[in-house]
This record gives structure tokens, C-alpha cells and sequence, in this order.
């Protein structure tokens, strides 16, 4: 029996029918999918559009009378007219030319490079467009598709992203969706979506670790995930950003080329002959013999023969995992699902490698292709209602923190946190009636905020005028379960606050990432060094300042050599204060100090003899 509900606010009947709709996106590099809750099945299944195709090409032309194409239509256009059709656009998301330069070759298309530290845009006639854009479209287009399909407008989406995305990819995705007219309600980590798809992860009291091997056209991702009482946390992923099937089609080409003496000249039998090596790969997938005709030409390849070209890059993906493993934490056998993600996981050489690296069968049963967009059809579910919450959770790749005195990096967020997160530090004033306090905030393990990457700057001003050291200013890092950085100050005795939303001016691949985490390793003893030393000589100088001061305002208390003993005693701290040996500053510090301590005490007695001074003593 049907039930019908009775809003009592609205004083409507609800139509129980009538399900808000949330959509799943997978905005792949290569091809993209859409896919929903069917609710007459009660499981996810992919939209496809009119040519019964679910997956649409990650591509979009720009026509000569100003048309927009995107998908198959578009990725058709990829030999035609190069210049105006832009693929991989998600390698460009949150990415300044800077970051890109080295493989900027890789794209056929006009990237801008007028200003390197500054995000990348692509030139199309006299009009710029960024990633975000781009992306923007091809997020229509599946609205689009979706639209069609379940003849109803859609507004809210998951997205999907690689779980090694950092804050400006994520802002980018986000942006993006915006920009199609979506409201994006989350962004999921696809390693994250392929376990849900699975249903993984759905019951509260599953205990499970898991890897994802995702080996699409152009990228390899392995994630290693902990899921405990639904929730989610990505504990390491690595791969390559420039290794797929893409690369399997190039060795088979290469193969034929030296066997049969095949030579190339031009680009159109450049693309014929590495769309047969394609289709010989996706048929050595359930043959075992491919033969066809390229110029006259017989061209074969037999599955032993495969599997021994590929043998060095299934190697590289598998010592990838291995690389995962260790930093995860986690020892093979502790690993209790495989799961495979991506087209170029029906090979079977692959299946069967991954399989023996992890000691246990793979999980293989939903189409590789659309498991992630399924995954993020099942998460819009959860956000819908339809399900209970499940939490996200992720990683924070580098430490977070802001610039101390003396440019000192102060972590407020340590690496390797799980998110979302909140943490904070109270600070104070170096200066007497500062009104204002500049908080520079930084990503990064190293010591010295000059190693570190800046993220962002924001002033708190309106800080009552007051002696230095009594302003008590909070600082709070928030991340959300999107991995967006908040940054938010306030002067507790005030109440004056400010905050910022980290949207960083470029992206970190995970390369830089690895570098930064290196670097720290390398330099660990000669910043601890400098760490040390930085902070002598900033003790030094405020003990200068508040002696300094001392004098000026209680001399009457002290005599003419102490005076001058004092004096003495602050200049030649002040010398020390280029010197490399912090022992030595130290010292000197010390020094002044004991020789001062007896005047502050002497500055107690005249107070409280001041404070008596007039008052009664109440009988
Ligand atoms: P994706 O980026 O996940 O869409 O992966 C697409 C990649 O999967 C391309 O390199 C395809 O050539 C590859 N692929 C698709 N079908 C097969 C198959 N049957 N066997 C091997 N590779 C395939």
C-alpha cells in the first residue's frame, strides 16, 4: 500500500514519488558519466545519452561561428582542429603555468603564460578561458543529459575528484559546478565512490581496509582506505598522473613499428594505426590472437606477447602500491578488498598481477568505467536522506600553520590529519598599542616560512590600542569534509574577527608534494638549527625592547652606574644578535637578565608602596 505524506508546514500532501534528485558526476580526465539513484530498483545505474553511450568524452570545441561542442562530437574534432579542442582539461584545475610548464607539450592547444605564478588559462580567438570554465561545460552537458532523461531540472550534484587533489583543485571542481548552474553538495574522493558502488562502507559497523587500483587512459591512482563505522579516511594514495591505457596503445604501436618496418609520416596514420593498437588491446582482453591490415601490411600481436610488452608498466603500478603500503602503514594481509577502477583494468595481465601482489582475488563485477560515477550516485543518495549520513573523511597531505615572529612557521594543522578538522592557537601582540595583526598563513614542513608555501594573507584590524602581550588573539583553521581551508582570527577581549576562505592562487601536484615532504627530511637538522637560533634572537630582541623600556620609565628607582651597567649590558646583547651560535646569545640573555631582576623587584616595592599610598586601612 502506497503511503502518503502530509507536510504540515507547507499543510501539503507530499508526493511520495516526487524524489529530489541528486546526481553523481565522475568529471573524469578522459571521459566523464553522470549517474542516479533508480528508485525502482533502488541502485545506481548511469544516464546515457542520445547515442545509448553512458561515458561522455572529456572534450570540448570551440566552433568557428562561435558553437560550443562537447563530448564524442567533440572528441572527433581532436584531429581536425587541434587548436580549438581542449582534452585533459581537469590536468589543468587549480594549476598555474608554472606548474604545467614542463609537460605543456602535452597539449595541443594555446595555454596562456603571461604571468607564471598565476592560474592557467586557454587562449580560444580573442576569448581566455580557465579550466574551471571548461570543465563548466562539460558539467552542463551531463546536467544536460541527465535532464533529458529523467525529464526534470537537476540542481544539486556529488562530484567526484582523485583523492590526492588538494584545496585549489577541490575549490576549482567546485567553482566549476557552479559555474554549470549546480549546486555541488559534496565532493567525494573517487578511491571513496568506487567503495560505495561496492557498497563498502554502508553498514555502520564494517571494519574494513581497502585498496583502490584506478588505471584509466592517462593517469594511475592507488588508494589505500580505512573504513571504520562509516566513515571513510584515505590513509595514502600515489600513482602516476602520466600513465594509463594511453601508454599500453603507444608500446603495441612502437612494437609493430620496429617489427614490421612500418614508417610514419603523417598524423593521419599516426592516429589510424594507434586506434588499431587500441582496439588489438581491448580484444586481447577476451582473445588470444589479434591480426589486422595497417598500409598492406599484416599486423599481429598475441596475448604472451602482450602481456610481455606491458610487463613494465604493470611493474610500475604495482611498485606504486607498494609505495602506498608503506605509507599507509599497512601490511598486504591487512588489505581485505581490491578494488579495480578504469578501463584499462580488463586486461587481464593486469587483474591478475594486482591480484598476486595482494594475495586475494580482485573485485571486478561493476563496469570499471562507471564505478566511480555510480559511487557518487550512491553518496547524492545519502545527502538526499534516502540513507544516513556516512562521513567522509580524508587527509591533510602537508602541515598547515601560520608565520610566527622571525618568520618561523608555526603548524596549526600537522600533516596527515584526518578531515574535516578544526584547531586553534591563541597569539598576541609584539607591540605596544598594535592595532592590527597580519596573519600570513602557510602549507609545508619546514621550519622557516621562507621554505613553505604561502596560501593566503588577511589582516585583523580594530584591536583596541593596548600594551603588547595582553590582546589574546584566537586563530582557528577549519577544513571542511571538502578539504577547504578557513582561516579565522578573533581578539577575545574585543570580540573583533576576521576570516579568510583559502582558495590558493595555484595548485601543488602530488610530486610537489613529495618534494616539500622531502626537503623537509633533508634539511630536518639545519632548520631545527635555525628554528633554534630564531628564536634566541627574537627572545633577545624583546628582552631589549622591555629593558629599554624598563629604563625609560622607572630610572628614578635605579642609580647612575646601575644605569649605565644596564645600558652596557643591552648593548652588548644587541651585538650577539648576529651571531650563529645560539648558545652564545643565550648567555648574553641570561646575562642582562640576572643582572636586571633585582631592579624589577625593587619596581614591586615602589608599587605596592604607590597603591598603599593614600588609603586607609579600615578599622
Ligand atoms: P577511462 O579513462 O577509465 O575511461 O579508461 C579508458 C581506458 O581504458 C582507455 O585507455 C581504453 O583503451 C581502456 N580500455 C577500454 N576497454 C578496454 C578493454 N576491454 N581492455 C583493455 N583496455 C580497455
Amino acid at each position: 500500500m502506497a503511503k502518503i505524506g502530509i507536510n504540515l508546514q507547507k499543510g501539503k500532501i507530499d508526493n511520495q514519488n516526487d524524489h529530489e534528485v541528486i546526481i553523481g558526476i565522475d568529471l573524469g580526465t578522459t571521459n566523464s558519466l553522470v549517474a542516479y539513484i533508480d528508485h525502482c530498483s533502488n541502485s545506481p545505474v548511469c544516464i546515457s545519452n542520445e547515442g545509448s553511450k553512458n561515458l561522455v568524452p572529456s572534450v570540448v570545441h570551440f566552433g568557428e561561428n562561435g558553437e560550443i561542442i562537447i563530448g564524442e562530437a567533440a572528441k572527433k574534432m581532436l584531429e581536425i582542429n587541434p587548436s580549438r579542442t581542449i582534452f585533459s582539461a581537469k590536468r589543468l584545475m587549480g594549476k598555474s603555468y608554472n606548474d604545467i610548464s614542463h609537460y605543456s607539450d602535452f597539449f595541443s592547444y594555446n595555454i596562456i603564460d603571461d604571468n607564471t605564478e598565476s592560474l592557467v588559462k586557454v587562449n580560444i580567438d580573442q576569448k581566455f578561458y580557465t579550466p574551471i570554465e571548461l570543465s563548466s561545460f562539460i558539467l552542463k552537458e551531463l546536467k544536460h543529459i541527465a535532464e533529458i532523461k529523467l525529464g526534470k531540472s537537476i540542481t544539486k550534484v556529488v562530484i567526484t575528484v582523485p583523492a590526492y587533489f588538494n584545496d585549489s583543485q577541490r575549490q576549482a571542481t567546485k567553482d566549476a559546478g557552479k559555474l554549470a548552474g549546480l549546486d555541488v553538495l559534496r565532493i567525494v574522493n573517487e578511491p571513496t565512490a568506487a567503495s560505495l558502488a561496492y557498497g563498502i562502507g554502508l553498514s555502520p559497523d564494517e571494519e574494513k581496509t581497502i585498496a583502490v587500483y584506478d588505471l584509466g587512459g592517462g593517469t594511475f591512482d592507488i588508494s589505500i582506505l580505512s573504513i571504520q563505522q562509516g566513515v571513510f579516511e584515505v590513509l595514502a594514495t600515489n600513482g602516476n598522473t602520466f600513465l594509463g591505457g594511453d601508454d599500453i596503445d603507444k608500446v603495441i604501436t612502437e612494437h609493430w613499428k620496429s617489427k614490421y618496418a612500418i614508417e610514419i609520416n603523417d598524423q593521419h596514420s599516426q592516429q589510424t594505426i594507434r586506434l588499431l593498437a587500441e582496439q588489438c588491446k581491448k580484444l586481447l582482453s577476451s582473445n588470444d590472437n589479434f591480426e589486422a591490415t595497417f598500409q598492406t601490411k599484416t599486423v599481429a600481436l598475441t596475448r604472451a606477447e602482450f602481456d610481455q610488452l606491458i610487463a613494465p608498466i604493470i611493474a610500475e603500478t604495482i611498485s606504486c602500491c607498494e609505495k602506498a603500503l608503506k605509507d599507509a602503514n599497512v601490511q598486504i594481509g591487512q588489505i581485505d578488498e581490491v578494488l579495480m577502477v578504469g578501463g584499462s583494468t580488463r586486461t587481464p595481465a593486469i587483474k591478475e598481477a594486482v591480484g598476486k601482489f595482494f594475495n586475494k582475488t580482485v573485485n571486478d563485477q561493476l563496469n570499471p568505467d562507471e564505478v566511480v560515477a555510480l559511487g557518487a550516485a550512491v553518496q547524492a543518495n545519502i545527502l538526499a536522506g534516502n540513507q544516513k549520513d556516512i562521513l567522509l573523511l580524508d587527509i591533510t597531505p602537508l602541515s598547515l600553520g601560520i608565520e610566527t615572529m622571525g618568520g618561523l612557521m608555526d603548524v596549526i594543522i600537522p600533516r596527515n590529519s584526518k578531515i574535516p578538522i578544526r584547531a586553534g592557537r591563541s597569539y598576541t601582540t609584539s607591540k605596544d598599542g598594535q592595532t592590527q595583526l597580519k596573519i600570513s598563513v602557510y602549507q609545508g614542513e619546514r621550519d622557516l616560512i621562507k621554505d613553505n608555501r604561502k596560501l593566503a594573507e588577511f589582516i585583523l584590524a580594530g584591536i583596541p590600542s593596548m600594551p603588547a602581550g595582553l590582546p589574546k588573539v584566537e586563530i582557528q583553521f577549519l577544513i571542511n569534509a571538502d578539504g577547504i581551508l578557513t582561516v579565522k582570527a578573533k581578539e577575545l577581549r574585543s570580540g573583533v574577527e576576521s576570516s579568510i576562505e583559502v582558495k590558493p592562487q595555484y595548485g601543488l601536484s602530488d610530486s610537489d608534494v613529495e618534494r616539500m615532504l622531502l626537503e623537509s627530511l633533508e634539511h630536518a637538522k639545519e632548520d631545527m638549527h635555525i628554528r633554534a637560533l630564531t628564536e634566541s634572537v627574537t627572545e633577545a630582541k624583546q628582552m631589549i625592547e622591555v629593558t629599554e623600556k624598563f629604563l625609560a620609565t622607572h630610572h628614578v628607582l635605579l642609580n647612575e652606574t646601575e644605569i649605565e651597567a644596564t645600558k652596557a649590558k643591552i648593548e652588548s646583547l644587541r651585538k650577539e644578535l648576529t651571531n650563529t651560535d645560539r648558545h652564545i646569545i643565550q648567555q648574553s640573555i641570561e646575562d642582562l637578565n640576572q643582572f636586571t631582576r633585582p631592579f624589577a623587584e625593587r619596581v614591586m616595592d615602589w608599587a605596592i608602596g604607590e597603591s598603599m599610598r593614600g588609603k586607609k586601612i579600615s578599622d
